[in-house]
């Protein structure tokens, strides 16, 4: 059986699906902003050096690190260029400050 979808199906369902694409940002920034941010002494944070600051790092205790890595700029974040915090791959369930860091942090592409 062969079902012929008109044009003004075609159209409208555009629109709608356009319509869609900033609501679906939307939802998806309310979600990180939802997400309570991680506690720097949980103990999964502790353990992987978490802190909310980059350039609070103990050099020391994290030789290789680099004042330009931050969670913004890591591989593991969620967020988009300018959001302040957003979830992170590793912290499930919680929200990373985009100038955090911890040792788990790898270069995002192209970023
Ligand atoms: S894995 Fe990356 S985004 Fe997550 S807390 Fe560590 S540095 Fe930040």
């Amino acid at each position: 059986m062969e079902k012929k979808i008109s044009r003004r199906a075609i159209v409208k369902g555009g629109l709608v699906a356009g319509a869609m694409v900033p609501v679906m940002g939307w939802l998806v920034d309310a979600r990180a902003a939802a997400m309570p941010p991680l506690d720097p002494s949980d103990a999964t944070a502790k353990s992987l050096g978490f802190v909310t600051d980059t350039g609070k790092v103990d050099g020391a205790a994290n030789p290789t690190h680099k004042a330009t890595q931050k969670c913004a700029n890591c591989v593991q974040y969620q967020g988009k260029a300018g959001d302040a915090a957003a979830g992170c791959n590793i912290f499930a369930g919680h929200s990373v400050p985009a100038n955090g860091w911890c040792k788990v942090w790898a270069q995002k592409p192209g970023a």
